[in-house]
């Protein structure tokens, strides 16, 4: 079992769309966490609307190349079209880190290339696990998230975790499989 934290991104139909990912999620990992939702500027591609992010903390037996390919899956699944890059997306999966481990391949960079960068990422992973190491750069997310721009990342009312099941940033998920 491998210790996971999966990015969740959407700015077409938003809210809709990452219901129905973490629903999907839900039933393909081990949930053990939910962050906030968090509402940004789009990162890269500006003229376009604002995304929701949030970050999946969970367990898998999934090898890395498995999780990515059931990741695309789920993207297929809720209508994601590459049109451009960093462009509007129904909704957008990323490994963020996977374990401790380090991958650089054609389809899969572990931890992700641009984690570090970006407080939409940063903020949700430090109310997840603020201590949690970055295995290339050595530095926690709290440190992370402190030396990076903070500008315009809102937290949101919407709330990812079932029924009656939420409270707080950290929440333990029931497992559903
Ligand atoms: P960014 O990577 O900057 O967040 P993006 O998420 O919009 O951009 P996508 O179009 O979703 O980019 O993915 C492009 C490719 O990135 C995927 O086909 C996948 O093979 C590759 N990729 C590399 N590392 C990762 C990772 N850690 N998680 C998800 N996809 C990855
Ligand atoms: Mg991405
Ligand atoms: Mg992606």
């Amino acid at each position: 079992m491998a210790t996971v934290y999966i990015g969740l991104g959407s700015n077409i139909a938003p809210e809709r769309n990452l219901v129905a990912a973490m629903e999907a999620l839900r039933m393909a990992l081990r949930p053990i966490a939910v962050s906030p939702v968090y509402r940004t500027p789009p990162w890269g591609v500006t003229d376009q609307a604002d995304f929701l992010n949030a970050v999946l903390e969970a367990e898998t037996a999934l090898q890395p190349l498995p999780l990515l390919d059931t990741l695309q899956a789920i993207e297929a699944s809720l209508a994601r079209q590459r049109t451009r890059r960093w462009g509007p997306r129904s909704i957008d999966l990323d490994i963020l880190l996977y374990g401790d481990l380090l991958l650089e391949s054609e389809r899969l960079t572990l931890p992700h290339a641009r984690l570090h960068e970006r407080g939409f990422i940063l903020k949700p992973l430090c109310d997840l696990n603020p201590g949690l190491l970055h295995p290339v750069l050595r530095k926690d997310m709290a440190q992370l998230w402190a030396e990076t721009d903070q500008t315009g990342i809102i937290v949101t009312e919407l709330d990812l975790c079932p029924e009656g099941m939420c409270g707080g940033a950290k929440t333990a998920l029931p497992y559903v499989n």
